[in-house]
């Protein structure tokens, strides 16, 4: 199949596999897995950090890191469209205590530091505390310029906010800027990355941060039952992803960027090409087409997507230039029966 969907669906590859075979594991829950202590040491030192935490997946990494900065009663501060605030199950508020403070996101993804300032609760019993600004990149495919995010540190810093970013793609973001990943990650107290989307690890996400922060997270892990015991297998696969899949994510972006300019000559679509979304590509869908069926009639020629108004159609490691021809022509084909 070839699957469109998400990045989510890669596979790990041979190698990979072969390298969870053969990983050492002890028990994590004592500290005691070599997999696992290595993938969180050399974590935290490629991204700039003292401390890093593997975690089961990017839900689990961002609800540490929001339950570590804050207490009961306090307020996150994030986008009306971010990841930890519309599409984690409301799990700061169900099991942290911790408030959202959604504010609308700009087009380019970035929030108004204005309308964040407005947001800022006073010192006054009436209110929750505010105590973080929690920011995402990329942002459905978008990448937040380096010039905001040193806007963003300068700003929390000035309010006494804790800054987090929700890297589950940052590693898309850095190589569309052409930057060393710490460019990003310097200007965060925290952040979480997937492991097991683009990077193509089968499981996980890490956390990274302080030493203090990460204390508190990996005993909060332990809390909602997070604590794992072998995980080295998983680890390895994630400590090889870092080390080998991250230069050829600029082939997603121009294969997304290939299919954006087909799909664009294809009546019935229209993609936006001025704007660059890394590894996605949005393509608005005219009233004239039935995407449910053509969904239906693709996935029976082995292509998957998820039939949308607006279609997102997700470039990875298990999508090369000859899928996208394929696609082309099977949808091209399903539009002129
Ligand atoms: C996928 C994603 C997550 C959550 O990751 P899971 O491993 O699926 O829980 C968090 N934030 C963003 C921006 C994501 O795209």
């Amino acid at each position: 199949m070839i699957d469109f969907r998400s990045d989510t669906v890669t596979k790990p590859c041979a190698k990979m596999r072969e390298i969870m075979f053969n990983a050492p594991l002890g028990d994590d829950v004592y500290g005691d897995d070599p997999s696992v202590n290595a993938l969180e040491a050399f974590a935290a030192q490629c991204h700039g950090f003292a401390s890093a935490l593997f975690c089961s997946s990017g839900t689990q990494a961002n609800l540490l890191a929001l339950m570590a900065h804050c207490e009961r009663g306090d307020e996150y501060i994030c986008g009306q469209n971010a990841h930890n605030y519309k599409f984690e199950g409301g799990g700061a508020a169900v099991l942290g205590s911790i408030q959202p403070q959604p504010i609308e996101n700009e087009n380019d993804g970035s929030l108004c530091f204005e309308k964040i300032r407005a947001a800022i609760k006073l010192n006054d019993f009436h209110f929750a505390n505010t105590r973080l600004l929690s920011l995402e990149n990329t942002i459905g495919g978008k990448v937040l310029p380096l010039s905001y995010l040193a806007q963003a540190r300068e700003f929390t810093h000035s309010h006494q906010l804790a800054l987090h970013l929700d890297g589950a793609r940052v590693y898309n973001a850095a190589v569309a800027l052409e930057v060393d990943i710490t460019e990003i990650t310097k200007h965060f107290d925290s952040v979480s990355i997937c492991l097991s989307k683009g990077l193509g690890a089968p499981v996980g996400s890490l956390l990274l941060g302080s030493v203090e922060l990460i204390n508190k997270a990996r005993r909060w892990r332990k809390v909602l039952g997070g604590g794992m015991r072998q995980a080295g297998m998983l680890a390895a696969a994630g400590h090889y992803a870092l080390e080998h899949n991250v230069t050829r994510l600029i082939d997603d972006h121009s294969n997304a960027r290939y299919l954006a300019q087909r799909l664009n000559e294809i009546e019935g679509f229209h993609v936006d090409l001025t704007k660059d979304t890394t590894n996605m590509v949005y393509a608005h869908v005219s009233d004239t087409i039935d995407i449910h069926s053509l969904a239906q009639q693709l996935t029976v020629k082995g292509v998957l997507f998820s039939p949308n108004k607006t279609l997102r159609l997700v470039t990875h490691l298990g999508v090369n230039r000859a899928d996208i021809e394929l696609f082309i022509a099977e949808l091209t084909a399903a539009l002129h029966v």
